[in-house]
């Protein structure tokens, strides 16, 4: 989620065709990149003409290979190859707002005449639309608005608060379009479970939760949030929160520093994460948060949705520095990048090409296998020309391999870099909890409801009012 969703009349857009691939896409260079970056599939060609011709020297061995050579062409049309790779790899989305459009549309009601997730739903996804896509599933975001709390509040971390409350109903929302909807998704929480998933053709739901508000500044609640599935957590949406200092608002304005990065108790929010084997997301924080981050966790680091600073300037991008010191950190890890306004550029400027160029430029710094798609449909409601929907996936995966990306480039790219990031996250935490760490149960200093002779326990009876039971 990155737009503070106000008075937004969603029109369901009709369903975007696929354009015909450019007269270059078909190029001989095209062919020649081809030939030169897919070895692997080219040895199984030359394999395959080799048997063809020498399993008898007959005329109908013969024929088959202008056969084979016609379909190795077929082969180069972008579009096709997106598709042949999204029927053979799991596509999965780093944040996908669904819940969250769900509650404000639909008031979460699943059961609700007018909502059927088979059908057509008003927004960015929908499972017609994300078979449509090739998807193969998406990190389904439970987000509380951090601005919703009272500004007096908001930096009050022992103020009690309403967020665990509606994280959850947001995480119970998921698991519940599983009980809607058993054919088509299915909640996971390992790379084994999605691989599982994707074979018997469902979509894969993850759960993530957008801003350590919806901790309600408590590391027990972290646990409880991973016991329900969640394996990512974004450090910050648009305020600063007890753990660490947020980018500011999707407008673009930096917040000035509260704690100038992580808090005490943020770095051991870090370990706690890796103790559970769970993502440190640091789309929406201030770059000294994230180099924080990156310098202190033992996981890969992890971006859900986010683009180039280098490309748009914008506070939500990732700037060269932090890819700088990300590559220079030796570890492994993920940039995700959004689709939406006003990340991607100025808005009605940015199209697919420009999506591409975000993906190449954190490519060009950190690799090409470190990088996902984290488009944030549903969280805002202007996304890159070309890129309306969770329909049209594979157009961005055709720009790419005619920009050069290879098979297996793009198959990391699509799901293949954020399924080893996601495993090497949760070997993290095997490997620590190993060792013997136990939960941290640390809570904020100067909570006033616990702590040795502080009033957990009020022992005064509830007196009734108009308004309700009050004491
Ligand atoms: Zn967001």
């Amino acid at each position: 989620m990155s737009v503070v969703i106000g008075i937004i009349f969603f029109h369901h857009q009709p369903h975007a065709g696929y354009t015909t691939p450019t007269p270059t896409s078909r190029s001989l260079v095209h062919k020649t990149l081809l030939a030169r970056e897919h070895r692997g599939e080219m040895k199984l060609f030359s394999d395959l003409v080799g048997a063809a011709t020498s399993a008898s020297g007959n005329a109908i061995s013969a024929a088959l290979v202008p056969l084979i050579w016609a379909s190795s062409y077929l082969q180069t049309d972008p579009l096709a190859v997106a598709h042949s790779i999204l029927k053979t790899t799991p596509l999965i989305d780093g944040h996908v707002d669904l819940p969250v459009l769900f509650r404000y549309i639909y008031g979460g009601d699943l059961a609700s005449p007018k909502v059927d997730y088979k059908g057509e739903l008003q927004g960015f996804v929908d499972l017609p639309r994300l078979r449509k896509g090739g998807s193969g599933g998406f990190f389904s975001i439970a987000y509380v608005p951090c601005t919703k709390i009272p500004e007096g509040e908001r930096e009050d971390f022992n103020a009690p608060t309403w967020q665990v409350r509606d994280t959850l109903e947001q995480i119970d929302l998921t698991w519940s379009l599983a009980e809607y909807y058993p054919d088509d998704v299915a909640v996971v929480t390992t790379p084994q479970e999605l691989r599982s998933a994707f074979k018997s053709g469902k979509i894969s739901h993850l759960i993530g939760i957008e801003g350590a508000h919806s901790l309600g500044n408590s590391l027990s609640t972290l646990r409880t949030y991973h016991r329900l599935g969640a394996r990512y957590l974004t450090l910050t949406h648009t305020c600063h929160n007890a753990f660490a200092d947020s980018a500011g608002a999707t407008a673009g304005q930096a917040l000035p520093p509260l704690h100038g990065g992580l808090s005490k108790i943020g770095f051991r929010l870090i370990d706690e994460l890796n103790r559970l084997g769970m993502m440190a997301d640091l789309s929406h924080t201030s770059d000294d948060t994230a180099k924080d981050v990156i310098k202190h966790t033992k996981a890969p680091f992890f971006f859900s949705h986010s683009g180039a600073r280098a490309v748009h300037d914008h506070i939500r991008n990732v700037p060269d520095v932090l890819l700088d010191q990300a590559r220079d950190s030796g570890k492994d890890g993920i940039v995700m990048v959004a689709f939406l306004y006003p990340f991607v550029g100025p808005e009605g400027n940015a199209g697919i090409s420009k999506v591409a160029d975000h993906i190449d430029h954190i490519a060009s710094k950190i690799g090409r296998s470190k990088l996902g798609i984290g488009s944030d449909y549903d969280g805002g409601f202007k996304f890159a020309d070309g890129l309306e929907d969770v329909s049209t996936y594979p157009k961005l995966v055709a720009e790419l391999f005619s920009r050069g990306w290879s098979r297996n480039e793009l198959r990391g790219l699509v799901g293949e870099n954020l399924i080893r990031v996601l495993g090497e996250t949760i070997r993290v935490g095997d490997e620590v909890r190993a060792k013997g760490a136990l939960p941290d149960v640390a809570t904020i200093d100067g909570r006033p409801d616990n702590g040795p002779g502080k009033p957990t326990f009020d022992s005064e009876p509830c007196k009734r009012s108009n308004a309700g039971l009050v004491k």
